[in-house]
């Protein structure tokens, strides 16, 4: 099959790029079906921008733990309560604690139990609020009970 030079559209940046025919060839025989979505220049800039999406050599977790099967992309951390080193699904940002397994189930306990705290906390406000309007009715029913029983007092 003879190959020639193609024009292609780069998905990022929208700018033609040359799908060369020697490029067609290399994907031929690395068995890629797909044609490449982005130009030289923002295939270099992704890979510099987006260190973690490039390919890192298996030397932790992610093919250790699973023997290469699984599809997940994990990502290495620090955890930040023990900061023993750690893998999640996410890509961390600074925005938010990463945790290990371990201290996550801790720290999850312990929010579980603020939540629990709080939830009985408004439960006894809404018990409270309710016996006092309970209370009002029963004063109202009472005085409007007293003026039905003794309509010849008025
Ligand atoms: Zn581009
Ligand atoms: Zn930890």
């Amino acid at each position: 099959m003879a190959f020639t030079d193609r024009e292609l559209n780069c998905r990022d940046c929208g700018a033609a790029f040359i799908f060369t025919a020697g490029e067609q060839e290399f994907y031929a025989t690395k068995g890629l079906q797909h044609d490449p979505v982005r130009c030289p220049a923002c295939r270099t800039q992704r890979k510099m921008m987006r260190p973690e999406d490039r390919e890192e050599i298996p030397h932790f977790g992610v093919y250790a733990s699973y023997g290469g099967r699984t599809p997940r992309q994990l990502h290495v951390a620090s955890c930040a309560q023990c900061g023993q080193t750690t893998e999640v699904p996410f890509v961390p940002r600074g925005d938010r604690p990463v945790y290990c397994s371990n201290c996550y189930n801790d720290v999850r306990t312990k929010q579980e139990e603020r939540d629990a705290a709080e939830a009985e906390a408004a439960a006894a406000r809404i018990a409270a609020a309710a016996a006092q309007t309970a209370e009002r009715d029963q004063e109202r029913q009472e005085h409007v009970g007293a003026v039905v029983a003794d309509p010849e007092a008025l």
